[in-house]
């Protein structure tokens, strides 16, 4: 919640919207995409569980709001984002603001990002149709990863953990809609 608190969710958003950044719900940022509603980020970096040092994937860059939350509990985080525009206005909002541990990166997030693997953390922020395999091989043990998976209009968020064993341990959170996941890039 400090996190949270100690942004300013109008720096994130289009002009236009930047009237109702207070309110928590999602909003557009261009592109058919949008900033996630607060309460889903809050939640999401909590039982993530995202701490000082920890390095962390994050596919789905939208606006770079997410990225800066986790930024602000101390993680070193890489984001992945498939549309252009989009990477390269975050990338520049993010330095603009002084987030110096995010690094964003224009590609398909489907592969993650392998030259920075492993990685303690990884959440993705746009609707999976299926498992994430490639990203599963990224994550460090221990180590946790959140995403939401199902169908085009409504998706379960699902926790996984990965034990220093290696063992897994899946839970579904809640229901909650993201805009789709989508392979290749733009
Ligand atoms: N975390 C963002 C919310 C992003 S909305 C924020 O805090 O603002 C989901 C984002 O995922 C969109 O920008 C969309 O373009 C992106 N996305 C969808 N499929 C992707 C993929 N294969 N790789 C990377 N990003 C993807």
């Amino acid at each position: 919640m400090e996190a949270i608190r100690a942004l300013r969710r109008e720096e994130f958003v289009p002009t236009d919207q930047k009237e109702y950044a207070e309110e928590d719900r999602p909003l557009p940022i261009g592109r058919g995409q949008t900033i996630s509603q607060p309460y889903i980020v809050a939640y999401m970096s909590a039982a993530l569980q995202a701490g000082p040092g920890m390095k962390v994937l994050e596919i789905g860059t939208g606006s770079g709001y997410q990225a800066a939350v986790l930024a602000r509990l101390g993680a070193e985080v890489y984001s992945v984002e498939r549309i252009g525009g989009l990477a390269e206005s975050a990338g520049r909002r993010l330095q603009a603001l002084g987030y110096e541990r995010i690094e964003v990166r224009h590609g398909d997030g489907a592969r993650g990002w392998p030259e920075k693997a492993p990685f303690e953390r990884i959440i993705v922020t746009a609707a999976l149709r299926r498992e994430p395999e490639a990203l599963f091989g990224q994550l460090s043990a221990p180590g946790r990863m959140i995403y939401p998976l199902g169908g085009r209009r409504m998706q379960r968020l699902v926790l996984v953990e990965r034990k220093s064993s290696g063992s897994y341990r899946r839970q579904d959170l809640l229901p909650v809609r993201f805009v789709p996941f989508r392979e290749g890039t733009a």
